[in-house]
């Protein structure tokens, strides 16, 4: 069986304690390679030897750097379809998906970083009190030393690369760490890492347990910095483990967004785009829209379409060219995801189409497949309403005005995203003001242009990638003063 292993100064390393963990198809329910249990000992090998190259990668001119993360770009893409069947597979997303937006975006993500960093540069100020005391103020950036890039698996090399990329055009030296659950691409990776000839040591990949591998990086003291993406719980644990050395985190946390249609909206775009924000990588996407509120005039309409459209989804083998929805990412998230279920009907949902496991036949009979669920009749207090369920499972609540529904959308502990349909251009401007989140989409929705920042507020992140933002997180920033009499 194929051993994943960790990369660790250039080199593809098995774990010092040889410990393996079975690593699963989610579209089959078999295992099918061995990922590396790394611990604390691997994390001290990996750590030593990024700050053995830190001094040279640090000093490297930006050009060259970024010829690197070039390098990187087109190594990905050269190799798109081997890294989408591998995706595929150990994801159990659909190969389609993974051949239009996680690879592609994964390529995209070194090149966009390859040519902001040679864009990147501080500012500076003229004091001019008077004429006899007067200073030149200038900003310079650099990197921070050893940081961390710790990425979950719904989006598994696309979210990495988009923590990796930032982190070494700033200049710094990377231990990246990969979910337990979707490590093939991230170990396909480094063997393109070596292969791009990137210097030993400036990025090292960990594979294992967030508990095993996870907790010695960021306790680790010599990481200065963590930029994370999961759950809310382990980015609660990392806050509080980091506070005591003022680590610089960013985190990237769940969300229970909101997808809002109004009655003067483009009713054809709303269905379609609704589809994908419920369903798309099977709900999993911390930007999905799982509470879709609809205004009361259009509800039916609207709920009769969205049904019509959810049925046609196509729930099948990941791999065939027609599927739209593939596995859940595992087992244990499928339960999870089916008692969420069961819990909206305790509390009074109507299920509206879906609600139970897909259970395929032939080689995908023991896959983690789950319907396509709609469900109604819940109130937005409801902990269904609350609580990130992470799968193919939306509810619709109706509304009658817009103080009424900016009061449901923020009445959540999360923070992510939301997304507002409507033609009435004063309202387009004016409710994404008042709503509580990171990033608010209006007759759009995941349209992302990598220069804007990108983040949560409340519990779904604290900082904000994308873009500049990235750079400058990733960078110590310093204000220099120089008094001209
Ligand atoms: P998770 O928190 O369980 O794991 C994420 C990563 O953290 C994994 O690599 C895991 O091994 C590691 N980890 C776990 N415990 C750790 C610890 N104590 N110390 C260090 N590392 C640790 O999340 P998940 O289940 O992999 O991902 C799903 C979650 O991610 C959802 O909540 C989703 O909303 C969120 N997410 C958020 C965004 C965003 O941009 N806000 C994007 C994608 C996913």
């Amino acid at each position: 069986m194929e051993k994943i292993l960790n990369l660790i100064d250039g080199k593809l390393s098995a774990p010092i304690d040889g410990k393996y963990l079975k690593n699963v198809n989610p579209s089959t329910g078999e295992f099918y390679s061995e990922v590396a249990d790394s611990n604390e000992k691997d994390v001290e090998l990996a750590i030593n030897a990024a700050q053995k190259a830190y001094t040279a990668w640090s000093q490297t001119p930006a050009q060259i750097r970024s010829d690197y993360l070039m390098k990187l770009s087109q190594l990905i893409l050269k190799n798109l379809d081997q890294l989408a069947l591998a995706e595929a597979t150990d994801n159990g997303k659909p190969l389609g998906l993974c051949k239009s937006l996680d690879i592609p975006r994964s390529a995209q993500n070194f090149k966009f970083f390859a040519e902001a960093l040679t864009q990147f540069h501080g500012a500076s100020f003229t004091t001019d009190l008077n004429k006899s005391f007067a200073a030149l103020n200038y900003t310079t950036y650099s990197p921070l030393g050893v940081v961390a890039c710790i990425s979950p698996w719904n989006l598994p090399l696309y979210s990495l690369t988009w923590k990796i990329a930032p982190a070494l055009a700033a200049g710094n030296c990377v231990i990246a760490k990969p979910s337990e659950l979707t490590p093939m691409t991230a170990f396909l990776f480094s063997k393109l890492v070596i292969e791009s000839g990137l210097p030993s040591g400036v990025l090292n990949i960990l594979h294992g347990t967030g508990q095993n591998v996870g907790t010695p990086i960021i306790t680790h003291a010599k990481i200065k910095a963590i930029s994370f993406t999961g759950s809310t719980q382990t980015g609660r644990t990392i806050a509080k483990a980091s506070a005591g050395e003022f680590k610089k985190i960013a985190l990237e946390m769940g969300g229970k967004n909101a997808n809002v249609i109004f009655a003067d909206a483009d009713f054809n775009k709303a269905v379609k785009s609704t589809i994908r924000s419920s369903f798309l990588n099977q709900g999993q996407i911390c930007l999905c829209g799982s509470r879709i509120f609809v205004e009361k005039s259009i509800y039916q309409k609207f709920k009769e379409e969205l049904i019509l459209e959810t049925k046609k989804l196509i729930v099948a083998n990941p791999l065939n060219e027609d599927t739209d929805q593939g596995a859940l990412v595992s087992k244990a998230h499928m339960k999870k995801v089916l008692s969420y279920i069961e819990l909206a009907v305790s509390e009074g949902g109507k299920i509206l189409c879906g609600g139970k496991q897909k259970i395929l036949e032939g080689k995908n009979a023991n896959g983690f497949f789950i319907e396509p669920t709609l469900i109604e009749n819940l109130s937005n207090e409801c902990r269904t309403n609350q609580e990130e369920i992470f799968g193919p499972v939306a509810t619709l609540i109706p509304f009658e005005s817009e103080d009424e529904v900016i009061e449901m959308i923020n009445a959540t502990k999360y923070g992510l995203s939301a997304s507002v349909w409507t033609n009435n251009v004063n309202r387009a401007h004016k409710i994404p003001a008042k709503i509580e989140a990171g990033v608010v989409w209006v007759n759009s929705w995941m349209l992302r242009d990598l220069r804007t920042p990108f983040g949560g507020v409340k519990e779904s992140g604290q900082g904000r990638e994308g873009g500049m933002e990235a750079l400058s997180f990733f960078s110590e920033i310093k204000n220099i003063c120089v008094g001209i009499s």
